[in-house]
């Protein structure tokens, strides 16, 4: 059997999207039969994105060049990519600063005034990546195949989500466990 190529990537998020995947427990020995993880920050130490992936979980908005150049990458190595999470769906927690007029007062609150040492600012070159002026849901910046709301999803929703694709189907978001928050 040809195994699913899947994979599962962080941009700015909080990483509980990724928590409560992990929160599927023993179902994750089922999927590990179904699916090769050829990327993911809790399965699999690559640097580059590869190449024909089949089923993407992205977690997160997009904030910073790094997201931006990650997830154009993402979309274009995708079959099916999967907005997974709040935060990757409306933008939520990250997208807080929004209401401010571009990065440059976080950076001065997160990088100068709150700093106890020299602060590595993203304008240096090689460290820490420019911010966006906004913080954006993954839609706005590529196409998104299936959305996954929640903040997280619990694992529940994260299931019914995946093993449809698993069979090549498109999951239904419907009842009562797929829309509560
Ligand atoms: Fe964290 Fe919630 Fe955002 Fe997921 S949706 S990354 S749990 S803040």
């Amino acid at each position: 059997m040809t195994k699913i190529k899947f994979a599962t990537v962080w941009l700015a998020g909080c990483s509980g999207c990724h928590m409560s995947f992990l929160d599927l427990d023993e179902w994750l020995l089922e999927l590990a039969n179904y699916v090769d993880v050829v990327y993911s920050p809790v399965g699999c130490d690559l640097k580059e994105y590869p190449e024909g992936v089949d089923i993407c979980l992205v977690e997160g908005g997009v904030a910073n060049e790094d997201n931006l150049e990650l997830i154009r990458k993402v979309r274009a190595r995708t079959k099916t990519l999967v907005s997974f999470g709040d935060c990757a769906v409306t933008a939520n927690v990250p997208a807080m600063r929004n209401i401010l007029k571009g990065a440059d007062p976080v950076l001065q609150r997160g990088y100068i005034e709150l700093a106890d040492l020299k602060p590595q600012l993203p304008h240096e070159p090689g460290i820490v990546p420019e911010l966006l002026d906004k913080v954006l849901p993954v839609h706005e910046v590529v196409p998104v195949d299936i959305f996954m709301p929640g903040c997280p999803p619990d694992a529940p929703r994260i299931k019914a989500t995946i093993e449809p694709l698993l069979r090549g189907e498109k999951p239904k978001m419907e009842g009562r466990e797929m829309i509560k928050f």
